[in-house]
Order: C-alpha cells, then sequence, then structure tokens
C-alpha cells in the first residue's frame, strides 16, 4: 500500500501563461502524457521539478499513515 506512494510522485508544474503552479501525481511512465493548466486550460505548463523527494517530509497528507 505503501509503495502507491513511491509509483505515483507529484509533479510539479508551472504555467507560462497565466503563472499558475499545480501539482499532479503522474507515475513514471506518465510524467510526459498530456497535462493542462487548471486555470486557464493551456496545454504545455512548464515541469518544474519531481517533488517526489519530498513527499514524505513536507507533504504528510499524502502519506496516509497517519491515525485514522
Ligand atoms: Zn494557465
Amino acid at each position: 500500500m505503501e509503495q502507491e506512494e513511491i509509483v505515483m510522485p507529484l509533479h510539479e508544474y508551472e504555467c507560462t501563461k497565466c503563472g499558475e503552479r499545480f501539482e499532479l501525481r503522474r507515475s513514471i511512465a506518465d510524467r510526459d502524457a498530456e497535462y493542462k493548466c487548471p486555470k486557464c486550460g493551456d496545454e504545455q505548463p512548464r515541469r518544474l521539478c519531481s517533488v517526489f523527494g519530498m513527499v514524505m517530509s513536507a507533504r504528510p497528507e499524502f502519506s496516509n499513515s497517519g491515525p485514522t
């Protein structure tokens, strides 16, 4: 189950049109697939980087290992 965090890393994008920054969870294989800016719909946002390495430490809400 926790393996899903590894195969679906977050990728961060910045729209070159409106400057919107957003994150998408993509598998490694799909990271270059089509994606759009959620704000203006521009189809070629710039990929900033994969924040995969930061997911565990900086984004605990994605780790799903908390108490529930
Ligand atoms: Zn945009």
